[in-house]
């Protein structure tokens, strides 16, 4: 093994070691191509495992095999109790691996594994309870009809709630265990089967989560998970003809060609988790030191790579200063490096072509007048680093203001009252998230109101839990995830009418 992996715990290494393949009706197998690719280690640029380079023949199989396990078998048959239990039982096996889990995740993505082992995987495991919990509370309602056109005739009407069918989950690299959670959660407590294309960057927590489905003992079809690529995998499972719907995270590009495919095809159903560029408002009587360091947190977590990170920085005109000066203190102390070492505070960018991008839009920046306070440049060396960065001297129209960077990298802009901030925070194309931050509770109540996002945190951010519905605003996406809206997106209504004799 690398030198990269050399930290990692005797099972982890051995996890990376073995042959890793996709999991299709209950067996792991190579793809049918027989090809594979390779996985790096972002801190160091070293490859750290091969896997199974799934295709167009792959997913058709998957497919078939998701098919096969919906419409019949044991899964089919399952009572939602049973199910429930299942996806309690994977809860309870993740458990029994966390810090692997939190290895592979910070070998495969650059996080911390410190960060992994505290966030990412106990809020997998939490998402996976809380949906076992909703598989026996799915429910539909009686209906009292009146037809004007049959007076007299009595009817008995009622809704079921019945799983969409075979799900297409496309997920992407900055969370690669907890968005694989957030998917299978509802998916599996609604009773549908599904096929899990994982992001090219970080398969292999999918992949050890895989082992531990299978020995949870779930029905062969039920989960199938393949490796591959978005342009080729990722795609064939969008546009396939046989997949009910599709479950999408990722950047607002790719969601338009999900979206495309759908209707190029069979019309599958679409939920898109996509991208942001949340504001981020600090009022003049907020408490300015967890202001700060709220800020902080909102851009530099998880080194930036959130669809909802607060990458617009709005703070009133008489505390600008101190607020700028504030949370570049905070980047300052962040101290870059692998995600295993124990002091690293960030972790690599997810692969050099991030790092590339993110540099990309620091230089544009700065190049159109921006100033860098701290940061504003990759890290030489080894491994896809970029400094935590704080712009300011900004303007509406540059690039950084508008467009998702997906880096450590926030812009901070002065305004002076209520009504000019609420309106440029609302100028986005997204409208993910969004923060206020005010002692004034009921000012705050007002401006969250009033901010065009699925989620406002109010004196906090990065706030996160399995029953708190989650999704985008505008070009932000279509539909939530987590909480009881994520049921109720993996299932249909079919209303059933009785004619009473
Ligand atoms: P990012 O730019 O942050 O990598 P993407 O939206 O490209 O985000 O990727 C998110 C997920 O979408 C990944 O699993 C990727 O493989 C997949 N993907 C990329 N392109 C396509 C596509 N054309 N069709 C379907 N999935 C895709």
């Amino acid at each position: 093994l690398t030198s990269g992996t050399a930290t990692a715990s005797p099972k982890t290494q051995k996890f990376l070691a073995h042959e890793h393949q996709l999991l299709i009706d209950g067996h792991w197998v190579p793809a049918t191509t027989g090809k594979s690719f390779d996985v790096v280690n972002p801190a160091d640029g070293t490859t750290i495992a091969s896997v199974a380079e799934g295709g167009q023949e792959d997913i058709n199989k998957a497919v078939a095999a998701a098919r096969k396990a919906f419409e019949s078998g044991p899964w089919h048959t399952m009572t939602a109790s049973e199910r429930g239990k299942l996806i309690w039982k994977l809860a309870d096996l993740m458990d029994q691996h966390i810090e692997e889990f939190a290895e592979i995740e910070s070998l495969d993505n650059g996080k911390p594994k410190a960060v992994a082992q505290a966030a990412d995987v106990p809020l997998a495991i939490d998402l996976f309870r809380y949906m076992a919990g909703w598989a026996t509370k799915i429910e539909g309602t009686t209906i009292p009809i009146s037809v004007p056109y049959l007076s007299g005739a009595e009817f008995h009407s009622y809704t079921l709630r019945e799983p969409v069918g075979v799900v297409g989950q496309i997920i992407p690299w900055n969370f690669p265990l907890l968005m694989a959670a957030w998917k299978l959660g509802p998916a599996l407590a609604t009773g549908c089967t599904i096929v899990l294309k994982v992001a090219e960057e970080t398969p292999l927590s999918a992949l050890r989560l895989g082992q531990l489905i299978q020995e949870a003992g779930f029905p062969p079809g039920v989960i199938n998970i393949i490796t591959g690529f978005g342009e080729t995998a990722g795609a064939a499972l969008s546009a396939h003809p046989d997949v009910d719907k599709i479950a999408f995270t990722g950047s607002t590009e790719v969601g338009k060609l999900i979206v495309k495919a759908a209707g190029d095809t069979n019309l599958k159903k679409v939920t898109l988790e996509l991208g942001g560029k949340s504001p981020n408002v600090i009022l003049p009587d907020a408490d300015l030191p967890s202001a700060i360091a709220g800020a902080a947190n909102a851009i530099f977590f998880n080194h930036g790579q959130c669809c909802c990170a607060g990458s617009r920085l709005f703070v009133h005109r008489s505390q600008f200063d101190q607020v700028v000066e504030g949370v570049a203190e905070e980047a300052k102390k962040i101290k870059l490096g692998p995600g295993m070492h124990p002091d690293s505070g960030m972790g690599p960018m997810v692969s050099q072509i991030q790092q590339d991008r993110v540099c990309g839009y620091l230089e544009a920046g700065l190049h159109e007048g921006a100033t860098a306070v701290v940061g504003g440049k990759k890290h030489e060396g080894a491994g896809y680093f970029v400094e935590p960065t704080v712009l300011v001297d900004t303007h509406p129209q540059m690039k950084v203001i508008q467009e998702e960077i997906f880096g450590p990298v926030v812009a901070a802009v002065p305004f002076d009252d209520i009504e000019e901030v609420v309106a440029t925070a609302n100028n986005s194309i997204y409208g993910l998230a969004a923060a206020v931050w005010s002692k004034d509770i009921s000012k705050a109540h007002r401006i969250a109101k009033r901010l065009k996002a699925g989620t406002v945190w109010v004196n906090c951010y990065n706030v996160f839990d399995a029953s708190l519905p989650f999704g985008g605003y505008k070009q932000s996406g279509w539909g939530r995830e987590m909480g009881h809206e994520a049921i109720d997106l993996y299932t249909q209504t079919k209303a059933v009418t009785v004619q009473l004799a």
